[in-house]
């Protein structure tokens, strides 16, 4: 059994969602096709949530209004029949009441999952009419029947495994099954979901909890590419990536893939395939255990990232230094991405500037602090990258006229990263893809 994941856009017009149809029944092969709402849903639906919580109703209203005409417009694009017509009018319609319903009872966290939760609902319910239109046998699942998370909001792999496997017992002879990405039960057994872009995560947990032959994500592009193509004129995608270089890489900033998604797919041992819907033929990406070839394989880069340095003549030959500044950071909840120690410094970098005032103050008692904001990070990703010859002079090459604020060497096999004002990334990119990829 295979798993078939399709993003917003992928789903995001009444044409793309035929062609969809048309390509889950392109083989016998049984599986599970993952949903993401239509693009541009799940921002609507935060923007009612947000003028909710602020007590506008007024402004909600507006949304929601828009947000139907929407649907409406596209049910009449989708369906092919006028019972279809009717059918697919009457999901819009319930899905839209609870909307309006929502308007008038108070506004709490629960509900604000409820709201977000419409879209999967709605993409997933709408395609089902779709299918049955076109005569093609599917079983419809409810995530929220089987896709859980703990009290720490992390999902219950063992858990959605039981679960889910008890729901396709019951439908042996099923050959296509279809779900909703991104939305689960939490502990208190409320709707809630796996955050933004979780799509992909729901996926690889379905793949993993069924040990799928392969995880399909489907988007809009052809895979992972070399370098940011929105920023870097020529791109290539990436035939072959292993888990661990993909894992970097969507961490760092390839948008492709939600970086929580890869464990589930690597801890079961499933590839886990990017394709384009677009491009249904083109290779795409394929990740599994094997990177199979050595070097420089992509670069990515994060923004937001601000860094932190703390320097003190007292740390100089002082242990449990490291570990009083990194106790801070974990009272506070924020991660760190890059370190890189001198004798009498550290430099720091987080994502996160929550709460930025608190640790720097916290800091203060530890010798001076810097900070500096609006940085990259600058990820370069390759097998065995640190073991490749001539890669550190070719990078340092490529951007000898770029100041970098931090290098980080090392860490693992397969990363480079370095630290440059915002400003210079798109140049550092640019550079970077003649540099490393003669491109
Ligand atoms: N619809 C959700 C979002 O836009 C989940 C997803 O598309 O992956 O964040
Ligand atoms: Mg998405």
């Amino acid at each position: 059994m295979k798993i078939m994941k399709f993003g917003g856009t992928s789903v995001g017009k009444p044409e793309r969602m035929h062609q969809v149809a048309q390509l889950i029944t392109k083989t016998d092969e049984p599986k599970i096709v993952v949903l993401s709402a239509l693009s541009g849903t799940t921002n609507s639906l935060v923007g009612i949530s947000s003028h909710l919580a602020q007590s506008d109703r007024g402004g909600a209203k507006q949304a929601i209004d828009k947000l139907e005409a929407h649907y409406r417009d596209f049910v009449l694009q989708l369906a092919t029949t006028e019972e279809g017509r009717k059918k697919a009018d009457a999901i819009v319609t319930e899905h839209f009441e609870f909307l309006n319903i929502i308007l008038r009872i108070s506004f709490s966290e629960a509900l604000n999952k409820d709201i977000l939760a419409q879209g999967e609902l709605l993409s997933t319910k709408l395609f089902s009419v779709f299918l049955e239109e076109q005569n093609i046998p599917h079983v419809f699942l409810l995530a929220l029947d089987f896709m859980t998370i703990d009290a720490n909001e992390e999902p219950q792999l063992g858990s959605i495994k039981v679960k889910l496997s008890q729901i396709l017992k019951q439908h042996k002879d099923a050959k296509l099954f279809v779900t909703q990405g991104y939305i689960c039960r939490n502990s208190r057994g409320e709707v809630d979901n796996l955050k933004r872009g979780g799509s992909d995560y729901t996926a690889s947990l379905i793949a993993a909890a069924i040990k799928a032959t392969v995880c399909e994500i489907w988007t809009d592009i052809d895979g992972m590419h070399n370098n940011d193509p929105r920023v870097v004129d020529k791109t290539l995608p990436i035939k072959q990536i292993s888990f661990e270089e993909a894992a970097e890489l969507a961490y760092f900033g390839a948008k492709i893939l939600h970086p929580t998604c890869i464990w589930p797919a690597q801890q079961t041992n499933v590839p886990v395939k990017l394709l384009n819907t677009m491009q249904p033929e083109a290779d795409g990406t394929v990740i599994t255990e094997d990177a199979g070839s050595m070097g420089v394989k992509a670069v990515a880069a994060k923004d937001g990232i601000i860094a932190i340095k703390i320097k003190s003549s007292r740390m100089l030959l002082a242990y449990g230094f490291l570990r009083k500044i990194f106790e801070v950071f974990e009272k506070y909840r924020t991660s760190i991405d890059m370190v890189t120690t001198s004798e009498v410094a550290v430099s720091l970098t987080i994502d996160n500037d929550t709460f930025l005032k608190e640790i720097v103050k916290e800091l203060e008692q530890f010798g001076s602090v810097e900070v500096d904001t609006n940085q990259t990070i600058i990820s370069v990703v390759g097998n065995e990258i640190a073991q490749t010859e001539h890669v550190l002079q070719q990078l340092f090459t490529a951007i000898a006229d770029i100041p970098v604020r931090m290098v980080s060497y090392g860490g693992s096999h397969h990363n480079i990263t370095i630290l440059v004002q915002s400003d210079y990334k798109i140049k550092t990119l640019q550079l970077l893809n003649k540099g490393l990829f003669g491109l």
